[in-house]
């Protein structure tokens, strides 16, 4: 029986094989194994890619979004106990980022259909303690919109963009610097290079992006034990730099973020045309297909027929996942949390199921798969 993979790894990776030798070789035989060149010219390559002027690469995605945190706290920005809004059904990081941070997450649930933030729903998370919103633009798909850069603005609120799973996303709304990529519409955005993402490492990598000069100077003290220069520490800091060896990898890949992420919109279109089934509910395209880069392509079943779908679907080689199947309010860890009322998380959390989309996976593939939905039970 053919097998419909959820990921390959090493089938991504083979397409830039010969050059990921050639990068790691260099940085092997360079005896630079911390910062130096490599991470400098990546980090320039980011900020261009994401119109921010400053780019600091970090040791991963959840560091990246801590440091942005830290950073406002040196800045007098945010204190302890301060209130940051943020999606309900997201990646568990974002939450860890604000209360590792000190600061109070403040859970919100997004829209159904879209599966992100909206304006609404910020406005209503309100709070005389309000200080910044964490937007996630998760699945890949831009959480952004007039309204909220109006919020924003209105209540002086720090806009933070958890960009992890959003690299190369192009808002059509402009951001508070009138620039339009994922990354770049907040103050502050976080990146992951975790191997899975659209653009991923050999290992753990992560980057801040930002408008703001001080911010990338304070997160790239931060990130090197505080220290401005050698054994001169300002701030009581982390050790969360971004390895040499990974930017020297990250280089040969980025280049391909639109590439990689067309494909993404093809395999998305081919999943949208031909899944129709009373049971299923697909994600709406965006009027602007670059808005979303689809990370992952997230349909929604019917709870007592959820896992009945997938079952079926793996019968077939159908590999598929969920994104995530327990909301963070319902962790162990986040039992302070426990006593919100987020209806629409839990529902995305029992409905939810992650179809293959990635490198390997082709059209011809999809409408395979969108094909055996369709069939479901009416087998
Ligand atoms: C992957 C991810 C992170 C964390 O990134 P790491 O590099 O794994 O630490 C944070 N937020 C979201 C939405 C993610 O998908």
């Amino acid at each position: 029986m053919k097998q419909y993979k959820f990921l390959d790894l090493s089938a991504t990776n083979q397409r830039y094989l010969s050059d990921l030798k050639a990068a790691s070789l260099r940085v092997i035989e360079s005896g630079r194994y911390i910062g130096g060149e490599e991470v400098e010219e990546f980090q320039n390559q980011v900020s261009e890619l994401c119109q921010t002027p400053h780019c600091v690469g970090t040791s991963n995605g959840l560091d990246a979004l801590r440091l942005i945190f830290e950073a406002y706290k040196i800045l007098g920005k945010l204190k302890e106990g301060d209130e940051v809004i943020v999606p309900a059904n997201t990646f568990i990081a974002s939450v860890l980022a604000i209360t590792h941070a000190g600061l109070k997450p403040v859970l919100v649930d997004p829209d159904i259909d879209t599966m992100v933030l909206t304006a609404e729903g910020i406005e209503k998370a309100l709070s005389d303690s309000t200080r910044a919103i964490l937007t996630v633009h998760l699945f890949g798909r831009i959480a952004w919109s007039r309204e909220m850069a109006e919020l924003a603005k209105k209540n002086d609120l720090i806009v933070v963009e958890d960009a992890a799973q959003s690299i190369g996303a192009r808002s059509t709304t402009p951001g508070l610097f009138n620039t339009n990529m994922a990354g770049s519409l907040g103050h502050a955005g976080a990146f992951s290079f975790y191997p899975t993402k659209n653009i991923g490492a050999l290992g753990d990598a992560g980057a801040v992006c930002t408008h703001c000069s001080q911010l990338a100077e304070i997160v790239k003290a931060l990130s090197n034990y505080g220290s401005v220069e050698r054994y001169n520490n300002i701030y009581a800091g982390f050790n969360c730099r971004l390895d040499t060896i990974q930017a020297a990898l990250l280089r040969v890949k980025l280049p391909y973020v639109d590439e990689v992420n067309q494909h993404r919109q093809e395999i998305a279109q081919t999943y949208c045309d031909t899944i129709s089934h009373p049971l299923v509910v697909a994600p709406p395209h965006p009027s602007d297909p670059r808005e979303c880069v689809w990370h992952q392509y997230v349909i929604r079943v019917r709870e007592s027929m959820r896992d009945k779908m997938r079952e079926y679907l793996k019968n077939r080689g159908v590999e598929t996942d969920i994104h995530y199947p327990t909301p963070v309010h319902l962790q162990q860890c986040y039992k302070s949390l426990a006593q919100s009322k987020l209806p629409i998380a839990e529902t995305l959390a029992n409905e939810s199921i992650s179809l293959p989309i990635n490198d390997s996976v082709t059209a011809d593939e999809a409408v395979e798969i969108a094909k055996m939905i369709n069939s479901f039970y009416m087998i």
